[in-house]
């Protein structure tokens, strides 16, 4: 075994064991320790059993997930600025198989092809969309479309569509895959002390399982481990409200001044969000629920009742691009993370290019990996 190398962090005294004694204490080899559990763990772990590789993922359970928070959409237009998806060409067709794949295991449909319809604030609004159909994105936007559900919601500026966008079913996707997970003795519940962890160049060990590294997929938590706190993270709270609206169809998505109707199950919807950059914790406010109760009063016609709220801190960065890879100076510590309000659709394209990177050594792209912060990450 190489010499053990203690982490920066840690407490000297949990480097003093003798070798012996240590080599005692492991109880399980593994390839790949996962921390963390929402779709960036789900996925990475996904991918790496998929390819052969042993991984035991470690998560205390999904309560402060941003994934179980999301709507699940996977919009092709994004922000007020109408602007494609990054790498949409060669995304989308991914994501059909990525999620084919998951769901033929679930034994779901976990994608679903909806329509964004989009009601218009005020006339400069609908004037970009409907240069924007126009001209250069055609292949996506309808200015002034038939909407099925216009019946339910107030109107005053008109309408566009985006078509297609997809759903993510994550509330099967997620405990399905847990599920998935301990029945393959596969998933551990427990919170993962980075500074219990011992290190060398080639393994990690921590609570008895050694692995040949260990990644980092726990989300906004990552911002706070030691290895990767220099990382510029840029966490931003979200919140979201569960309402049941009887008589609205649910196979499309609903969009009025920042605020998104998705279906959710059945007369239930998911209703979000907020995206706040000065939040002092991660519980949900009264200020955002009577903010989005006001305006679904403004626009929507039918009745509805709130039957839930919501709060999850997302995991974004300054530049919006997300992080991956091995870490430059601890090539045993890796990341999956930082993909902001884009999990669903970055999540299962990132961990499959990390799983290449790790079982085939092929590169990353230079917008995601971390090396990319070599000097940063050496401070
Ligand atoms: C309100 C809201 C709405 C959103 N809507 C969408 C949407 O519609 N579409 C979209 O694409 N994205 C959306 N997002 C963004 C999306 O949720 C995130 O991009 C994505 O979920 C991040 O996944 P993750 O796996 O990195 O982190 P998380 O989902 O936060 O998962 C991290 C996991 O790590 C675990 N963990 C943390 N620390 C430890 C530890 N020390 N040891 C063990 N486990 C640990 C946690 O328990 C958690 O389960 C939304 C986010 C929010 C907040």
């Amino acid at each position: 075994m190489p010499d053990t190398k203690p982490n920066p962090n840690a407490p000297q005294h949990r480097f003093s064991f003798r070798r012996s004694t240590f080599d005692d204490l492991l109880k399980m080899q593994t390839d790949y320790l996962i921390v963390g559990q929402g779709l960036c763990g789900s996925w990475l772990s996904f991918f790496l059993i998929q390819a052969g590789a042993r991984v035991m993922v470690v998560d205390p359970g999904l309560k402060s997930a941003a994934s179980m928070a999301a709507a699940g959409v996977i919009n092709p237009i994004t922000g007020k600025r109408l602007a494609r998806q990054w790498m949409a060409d060669t995304i989308a067709p991914f994501l059909h198989e990525a999620y084919a794949a998951m769901g033929r295991l679930l034994d779901d449909d976990l994608l679903r092809e909806v329509d964004v319809h989009t009601w218009f604030m005020n006339h400069e609004e609908a004037a970009f969309f409907e240069n924007k159909a126009a001209t250069t994105h055609g292949d996506l936007l309808y200015f002034d479309s038939l909407i099925p559900a216009a019946e339910s919601f107030e109107s005053p500026f008109g309408t566009g569509t985006i078509r297609p966008a997809y759903t993510a079913r994550l509330q099967t996707l997620l405990p399905g895959w847990r599920r998935q997970l301990i029945r393959s003795e596969a998933l551990m519940e427990a919170d993962f002390d980075w500074n219990e962890m011992l290190i060398d160049a080639e393994s990690v060990s921590w609570n008895g399982i050694r692995a040949k590294a260990v990644i980092d997929c726990s989300g906004a938590a990552a911002a706070e481990n030691p290895y990767f706190n220099k990382l510029p993270f840029a966490l931003n709270k979200g919140e979201v409200l569960f309402v049941r609206i009887p008589g609205l169809q649910n196979d499309a998505i609903y969009k009025y001044a920042h605020l998104t109707i998705a279906p959710w199950d059945g007369d239930v919807f998911w209703v979000g969000s907020s995206f706040d950059w000065n939040f002092t914790d991660a519980l949900p406010t009264v200020a955002f629920r009577q903010k989005a109760e006001g305006i679904l009063r403004q626009w929507l016609k039918l009745p509805f009742e709130v039957i839930d709220h919501k709060a999850a801190i997302r995991p974004a960065t300054v530049t919006r691009d997300a992080f991956a890879g091995l870490h430059p100076q601890y090539p045993a510590i890796g990341i999956l993370d930082g993909t902001g309000a884009k999990g669903c659709s970055l999540a299962p394209f990132l961990a499959k290019q990390l799983t290449d990177h790790l079982l085939h050594g092929t590169s990353l792209l230079p917008q995601v990996d971390i090396v990319r912060f070599v000097r940063t990450l050496a401070r």
